[in-house]
């Protein structure tokens, strides 16, 4: 999608420390990390956000999440969090839905 930051991560226009690609994923460190791990998985498809899921597309979470557990079995993290922000009032600030995969400390709760 035109003017989406991570369609232009995914499509190299902009550069990115990538972890992990296939025919549906991407995976890159995020630019601000949160964590010692803090791995941004993006699935290729132009998806805003969880409220734009539907019974046609909602596959891509479950190949996220299974991208994670991939990465952080790679990663030999001992345990990690995975987040999905929807909507500005709960952190989202890019509309491509995307999961963080964060790791490499403790994780207090309850989250901020
Ligand atoms: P959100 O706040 O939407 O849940 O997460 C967006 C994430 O994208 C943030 O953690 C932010 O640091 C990261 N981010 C924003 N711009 C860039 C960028 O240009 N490159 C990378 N690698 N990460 C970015
Ligand atoms: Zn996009």
């Amino acid at each position: 999608m035109e003017d989406c930051l991570f369609c232009k991560i995914i499509n190299k226009e902009i550069p990115s420390s990538a972890v992990y690609e296939d025919d549906g994923v991407f995976a890159f460190n995020d630019i601000n990390p949160q964590a010692p791990v803090h791995i941004l998985i993006v699935p290729k498809e132009h998806i805003a956000s969880t409220e734009d899921l539907n019974e046609n597309n909602s596959a891509v979470i479950g190949r996220l999440a299974l991208t994670a557990s991939k990465i952080a079995k790679d990663m030999k993290l001992e345990g990690y969090r995975l987040v999905i922000n929807c909507n500005e009032i709960a952190g989202q600030s890019v509309f491509h839905i995307h999961c963080h995969l964060l790791g490499g400390r403790p994780m207090a709760w309850p989250p901020g």
